[in-house]
């Protein structure tokens, strides 16, 4: 059975192929199963064995996940899809501004700044420093 990307999730999401906002996305997908993204079959997307692409999960919150597309098989009846079939260990990101300056600081937040069409990660200290104009987002660890 051909999967889409929207049974991955039960909220707002997108898929981009490669990092999150730095990569092309293929599509919102909505609360319901509707967005551009939505109707998109895993299989039609491209993607190799190996290949890794990045989502990001409630734009509120904007929790980011990494998947990799590990093999194509043949459902199994007794397996719930989609299921986790393996999960990172925790580790920590760090601020780049503080890095910059040779400090390793863990960072926070995730911050996308809408008039640079860029992204920092950013500690508590360095988050206080940038401009209104921004999309912050909470890193959870
Ligand atoms: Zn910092």
């Amino acid at each position: 059975m051909a999967r889409t990307l929207c049974e991955i999730s039960a909220n707002t999401i997108e898929f981009f192929r490669g990092k999150v906002w730095e990569s092309p996305g293929y599509g919102e997908i909505e609360l319901g199963g509707r967005g551009p993204g939505a109707k998109k079959l895993i299989q039609s997307l491209g993607l190799i064995i190996g290949e890794k692409c990045e989502y990001v999960y409630d734009f509120g919150s904007s929790v980011y996940c990494t998947v990799e597309l590990v093999g194509i098989e043949e459902e199994n009846c007794d397996i719930n899809y989609p299921r986790v079939s393996e999960q990172n260990k925790k580790r920590n990101k760090y601020c780049d501004r503080c890095n910059n300056n040779g400090k390793k600081e863990v960072a926070l937040y995730t911050v996308y700044d809408f008039e640079d069409d860029s992204v920092e990660l950013l500690c508590e200290a360095c988050l206080e420093e940038v401009s209104e104009d921004v999309d912050v987002s909470e890193i959870v660890y």
